[in-house]
């Protein structure tokens, strides 16, 4: 488990580290508040153990800020409270704190105690797994994807950075279903988003939004590279194979359509309806090709790295 520690006390920080090191559990440390929530911002802990008084906020305060900060992920809060402390237990509740260690630390009991914890944190991770993932493909599901995308949008809209989505749709996929039974059909899902992932670089964020169509959200991607990652993900589809049952193979085609990141969008819908405008296109030219959205020449695409194309 990743821990972050929380006390004004260095002496205090040191000896925790030491022990939790000891446990199996990394750690960072905070020596106050303000520290703390900024940690929690850049990085995602499973625990955080924070002394009931820090310098510049109660633990109740800080339980309050980390609470409405930690997005879906549930954060396990324990509260170190002095011996003498014999109330305030319902409000520490309250403010959403999960557990509550008396200091000085009994090392025995707070072990149990993390080990409890370690269940409580498989079981939240487990949940949002599921919660995120399409079960097919492992791709996220439309639901987190479209959380995702929008996130991506906003921070390249604030620092004006380049932002490119594919729409991906599996060409005339009834047939395959028709002619070789649905189960081939899912392993023909599966094989997609796995040809997906080998041709992406780590921060594209693959969705599977419907039965067989996808997005492909490209952050740091020009237009012109990601019309090349579009057909580079088309060839490498059209060379794999699905092997059959009953002997020989199926071969795939996706079509696509792709959008990017204008100064005038402002929602991820905007830019899907554009690639899903493209994606149509692709279609009705004939498929198994990358459309784009405004229809530009591919020459006007070259060289430009500006998020601000007509
Ligand atoms: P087009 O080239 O125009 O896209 O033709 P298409 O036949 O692929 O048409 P469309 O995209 O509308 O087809 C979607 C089909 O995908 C319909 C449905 O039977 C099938 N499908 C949707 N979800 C699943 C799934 O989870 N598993 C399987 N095996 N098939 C699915
Ligand atoms: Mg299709
Ligand atoms: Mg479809």
């Amino acid at each position: 488990m990743r821990i972050l520690i929380v006390d004004d006390s260095p002496h205090h920080r040191n000896m925790m580290v030491y022990e939790l090191n000891k446990l199996g559990c990394s750690t960072v440390t905070a020596g106050n508040g303000a520290e703390a929530i900024e940690a929690t911002a850049h990085e995602r802990f499973d625990v955080v153990m924070a002394d009931i008084r820090l310098a510049d906020m109660t633990g109740l305060e800080l339980c309050w800020h980390l609470r409405t900060r930690q997005g879906l992920r549930h954060l396990y809060l324990i509260i170190m409270i002095p011996g003498s402390m014999t109330d305030q237990y319902h409000e520490l509740v309250e403010a959403g704190a999960d557990e509550f260690l008396r200091k000085p630390l009994d090392w025995k009991w707070a072990s149990a105690r993390l080990l409890a914890a370690s269940r409580v944190v498989a079981m939240q991770r487990e949940l949002e797994r599921l919660a995120t993932t399409d079960p097919l493909t492992g791709a996220l599901n439309r639901r987190r994807f479209l959380e995702r995308g929008a996130e991506e949008m906003t921070r390249s809209s604030r620092y004006e950075r380049p932002l490119s989505l594919l729409m991906l749709d599996i060409d005339h996929f009834k047939r395959v279903n028709d002619t070789h039974g649905h189960a081939t059909g899912d392993e023909a899902i599966r094989m997609t988003v796995r040809v997906c992932k080998s041709v992406l670089r780590g921060p594209d964020l693959i969705g599977r939004l419907g039965g067989e169509e996808f997005a492909v959200l490209l952050p740091e991607t020009s237009p012109v590279n990601a019309y090349a990652a579009g057909q580079r993900l088309r060839e490498r589809l059209a060379a794999a194979s699905l092997p059959l049952e009953g002997g020989g193979a199926l071969a795939l085609t996706i079509s696509i359509g792709l959008a990017w990141l204008t100064r005038a969008d402002t929602s991820l819908e905007a830019l899907m309806a554009r690639a899903d405008a493209a994606l149509y296109r692709a279609k009705k030219a004939g498929r198994n090709r990358v459309e784009i959205e405004p229809q530009l020449p591919l020459s006007s695409l070259r060289g430009s790295t500006c998020p601000t194309l007509p």
